[in-house]
């Protein structure tokens, strides 16, 4: 908001340009901590979304961007991550307006992004294909990688920048060309992002943003000049994202949701791993993909562990996020809110213990959900099973380890799970058999642009992050030479 109480108005990105949407109408961000909005952002829709595919589609195929060399987009990258890291204050500062995500983990995250550029930036020139050693003396082959084409980029809002750079840098680097649509609930920062794409000297057509509701989105996914869809966002909203890509095939990554178990043994060190538990499931607001939102502990330590536990949470500081001292900040929207209070319901009704909080917070407002803690879950209830995406955690007991690795399989996701043990054998052992894209042992939390990051079963398909993310961007071509000038019999297979 402006010091003269209106609010700010944000613009769409196309073609370099920052425009109002061709319908003229607009949509309130809020500030889910004060419960006001704060801006306003376009309410995009088909229109839009084809002018910035064309732009993207003309960047690609006929701008100045197709025609640079790895060398020379590199360096376009890191003079982004440059301007990035001047402005990290001021990009995390519109995510926790947003969506009311701690200002000191935001900033982190902004001051992270940097080196999701500058390491993507080291892999752009060395995109090499092989020599085949060809099993013909007349052929010379060879294959090239080459960029997939445009990209439409769909992202939540719990960390929007974040989630968009695992996309953006590996995409960047191979040479594709972007649409995003951020979530309708945090699209400001992604705009913000886009003038620093201008400053840094991207041709236009290269990033462009629209915004709006989710149909928007889905016309992306639909259209036929977009040869990928990289998604981050809800388990249901990627199916149907996957069915209707299919109808093009169009190329498809998804980062979806999780229900990821924290495994706590008996020989672990338990105030570390109460730590780890909160740190799971508290940080955050709950709100983030990862969150280890079943706590599996074994028999003989469950009312020591919860009592470490409970002790921690009573002490949670909830409140501004922009505070340094605050712990918890509010939950991001309305829709989450209900969806938060609908689960503590059906935990009580389905027979789980509430063992803390469980309520909003009177003094600082509804937004404002406390850290709740659900005791005696059996694993087929349905807050052990759904995905909630808020502060709330499932306490489950094991007898054994084989136990543990059961219970903490027996679900539809598969993003991450942690191991708490001072046992090196037991903490490799089980590490193996959780059906998880990531597992921690004895930590929680922790993401790296040098490692893999991605989901098993219903938690997504494909990997960003890491060396091998870069192939989501690209195809790989073959190409044979003849080398003798000669004709060949045509009616035969070469
Ligand atoms: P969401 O699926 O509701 O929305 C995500 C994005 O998709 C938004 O931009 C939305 O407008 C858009 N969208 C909605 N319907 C669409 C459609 N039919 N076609 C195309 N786009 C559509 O998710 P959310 O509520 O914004 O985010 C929370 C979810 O995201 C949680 O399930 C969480 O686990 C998941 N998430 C996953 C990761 C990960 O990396 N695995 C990270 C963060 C969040």
């Amino acid at each position: 908001m402006k010091t003269d109480g209106t609010l700010i108005a944000y613009q769409q990105h196309i073609n370099g340009q920052f425009v109002p949407a061709v319908s003229g109408k607009t949509i309130e961000s809020m500030n889910p901590s004060l419960g006001t909005p704060w801006a306003t952002i376009p309410d995009s829709n088909q229109d839009d979304a084809n002018l910035a595919i064309s732009a993207a589609r003309e960047a690609f195929d006929n701008g100045p961007w197709g025609k640079m060399t790895g060398t020379q987009r590199a360096k376009l990258l890191r003079k982004l991550a440059d301007i990035i890291a001047r402005d990290a204050e001021e990009l995390a500062s519109c995510e926790t307006r947003d969506n009311g995500k701690l200002y000191r983990e935001m900033l982190g995250q902004w001051k992270y992004i940097p080196e999701f550029f500058y390491y993507f930036a080291g892999m752009a020139d060395k995109l090499q294909g092989d020599t085949i050693p060809s099993d013909r003396s007349n052929f010379f082959i060879y294959t090239r990688r080459e960029p997939i084409g445009v990209v439409a980029a769909i992202t939540p809002w719990n960390s929007p920048g974040l989630l968009l750079v695992f996309k953006l840098a590996p995409g960047l680097a191979a040479g594709c060309t972007f649409v995003v649509k951020p979530s309708e609930h945090a699209s400001v920062s992604t705009i913000e992002l886009a003038k620093r794409f201008v400053e840094a000297g991207f041709p236009p057509g290269v990033f462009n943003v629209i915004t709006g509701l989710g149909g928007v989105g889905a016309h992306l996914v639909e259209h036929p000049e977009v040869d990928k869809v990289a998604f981050t966002g809800a388990t249901d909203t990627g199916k149907r994202i996957a069915a209707s890509a299919a109808k093009n095939l169009t190329r498809v990554s998804l980062e979806l949701g999780g229900k990821s178990p924290n495994i706590v043994f008996e020989d672990a060190d338990l105030d570390v791993a109460a730590n780890g538990a909160i740190a799971g499931i508290f940080g955050a607001t709950g709100q983030t993909c990862m969150a280890g939102s079943r706590l599996l502990v074994q028999e003989s330590i469950y009312d020591a562990l919860l009592e470490k536990i409970i002790a921690r949470t009573q002490k949670i500081k909830l409140g501004d996020p922009t505070d340094n001292a605050t712990e918890m900040g509010p939950v991001a929207n309305e829709p989450q809110l209900m969806k938060i209070l609908d689960f503590i319901d059906v935990a009580k009704k389905d027979g789980a213990r509430l063992l803390y909080g469980g309520k909003q917070d009177k003094v600082l407002g509804k937004m404002f959900v406390e850290p709740t803690i659900f005791g005696d879950v059996n694993n087929q209830m349905r807050i052990a099973r759904e995905e909630v995406f808020g502060p709330i955690l499932s306490v489950i007991r094991f007898k054994d380890e084989a136990e543990a690795i059961k219970i903490a399989n027996d679900t539809r996701f598969g993003l991450a799970a942690a191991v708490w043990t001072q046992n090196i054998h037991r903490a490799h052992r089980v590490a193996h058999q959780l059906k998880a894209g990531t597992v921690w042992i004895n930590a929680y939390r922790v993401v790296s642009f040098l490692t893999p990051f991605g989901g098993f079963k219903e938690s997504g398909m494909g990997r960003e992050n890491g060396i091998d993310s870069i192939r989501e961007y690209t195809e790989t071509k073959s190409v044979y030479v003849e080398l003798t000038g000669e004709p060949r019999d045509p009616f035969t297979l070469g």
